[in-house]
């Protein structure tokens, strides 16, 4: 009944993105800083690399896997996504490489599910073929986890939808060929109505990126990153620019996170790898107090806690995508969110007790923990924080619990003993028994 090998032919599949990424892709992480450069589709000297090497990926049938056979893609199912996004996440440039980068990926389902022929044919075909990029602008300055308490409007004059307001951490900004913005168009209305969600080229008047703000683990000069402190001033789009129904931003919102989150998670879990793999390489390769680290006992420990941890994350992974893969649409909502608190946390551990391990080096910038250890506050945010995803799968399990009928629990030992002793009275009171 389970089974965790891969078949044959998609076992070379993967044996042979393993080895691509290593000797391929892994040298543009070593070129490039972290941040907007896979983004940058402007850069002469990134693109002369990345073009060819996404030829390879498309020649191999593995661009862009994420997409249904309705989008040109294989149709491959989230158990087999989760174990190639395993080994894409070793990389920084690998999502771009293989077509599987967020937010685009996201951008496209949406966009696939929701656009008209029109929006399609303009901005989802050059997505897919990897020749623009865009951007996912939802998050406000004074509001990021609660929806309902975001401002930024659009009022209706005419012909047109006017945007105004402003969004905080639009990843990839200032590379974007189109932005996608949920805008509030409905303020009487309940929460969950009060948005709409509009597609908008970046080179319509009123856009102004006020910063490009920098994540941790990217460049160290202010005003570098790549995600944008983004101004909407009456910004004019025509009617036809919504995405999806009047009213409708939440439920758009909301399609682009399921399978992304997954993809995210056993990313996450490629991540985790590399870090435990040079753990490992550390302790048998330095001796401190006459033995190596590996035969310290608190080392032992290090290890086998990062193995045990990064086991069960990663089976909570693929049992997620193997739910998504068998079971109606929105049965794996509750093991989505244990993945993404998960997530946060095991790579968390797994990367502090590396760096640990690796001792003064480990705190330089001169091993890949360096910018994994930066990234590790973001895991925990983006997407919505980990309290958020905590509260929704207690939210889960708490929803058909009943009360307890009495003054006591109902697994309360007496009541329960007696009911058992009662159950068995017949064999217990027996004469040939009881004697
Ligand atoms: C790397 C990265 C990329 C991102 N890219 C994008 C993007 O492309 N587009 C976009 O729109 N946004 C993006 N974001 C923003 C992201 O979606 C928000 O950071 C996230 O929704 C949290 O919002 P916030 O940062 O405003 O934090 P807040 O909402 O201010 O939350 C701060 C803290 O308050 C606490 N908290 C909040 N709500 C609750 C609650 N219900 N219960 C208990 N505690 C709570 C938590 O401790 C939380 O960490 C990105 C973020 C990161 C880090």
């Amino acid at each position: 009944m389970f089974d965790f090998s891969a078949d044959g032919a998609f076992q070379e599949k993967l044996d042979w993105m393993k080895e691509f990424i290593r000797t391929e892709v892994e040298p543009l992480d070593l070129l490039f800083t972290h941040g907007g450069d896979p983004y940058d589709t402007k850069n002469k000297k990134s693109r002369a690399i990345l073009k060819p090497l996404q030829a390879q990926v498309k020649a191999k049938g593995l661009w862009a896997c994420h997409l249904g056979p309705e989008l040109g893609g294989p149709g491959y199912g989230q158990l087999k996504l989760a174990l190639m996004n395993e080994i894409i996440g070793r990389s920084y440039w690998a999502p771009t490489v293989f077509g599987t980068a967020a937010p685009d990926t996201g951008n496209a389902e949406i966009l696939a599910m929701f656009g008209t022929e029109e929006q399609k044919r303009r901005y989802l075909q050059p997505l897919l073929d990897g020749d623009i990029v865009s951007c996912f602008s939802m998050t406000e300055p004074q509001a990021g986890a609660d929806p309902k308490e975001f401002i930024c409007a659009a009022r209706r004059e005419g012909d047109e939808w006017v945007i105004s307001g402003e969004k905080w951490f639009s990843s990839n900004a200032r590379h974007a060929a189109f932005f996608i913005v949920i805008a509030m168009t409905n303020p009487e209305a309940p929460a969950h109505a009060r948005f709409s969600m509009f597609m908008v080229p970046a080179e319509t008047h009123g856009i102004k990126i006020i910063r490009n703000v920098v994540a941790m683990e990217e460049v160290e000069e202010l005003d570098s990153g790549i995600h944008g402190y983004v101004r909407y001033e009456d910004v004019r789009v025509p009617l036809d620019a919504m995405l999806g129904g009047q009213g409708e931003g939440f439920k758009v919102a909301q399609a682009r996170l399921g399978g992304g989150r997954v993809h995210h998670a056993m990313r996450t879990v490629g991540q985790c790898n590399r870090a435990f793999e040079m753990m490992l390489e550390r302790a048998v390769s330095r001796c401190t107090q006459g033995k190596r680290l590996a035969d310290h006992q608190f080392v032992q420990g290090f290890i086998a806690d990062s193995a045990i941890d990064l086991e069960q994350f990663r089976l909570l992974v693929l049992k997620t995508a193997w739910i998504i893969d068998t079971q109606p649409h929105g049965a794996a909502r509750t093991h989505i969110a244990m993945c993404k608190v998960t997530m946060a946390k095991v790579y968390h551990d797994i990367v502090q007790r590396a760096l640990h391990l690796h001792g003064s080096l480990g705190a330089t910038h001169e091993t890949p923990l360096a910018a994994m250890w930066m990234a590790v506050p973001q895991l925990a945010l983006a997407d919505g924080p980990s309290e958020v995803h905590k509260a929704q799968v207690a939210k889960a399990f708490l929803k058909n619990v009943q009360p307890a009928s009495g003054l006591f629990p109902s697994e309360h030992i007496l009541p329960k003993r007696e009911a058992a002793r009662k159950r068995y009275a017949h064999i217990l009171d027996a004469p040939e028994v009881a004697a």
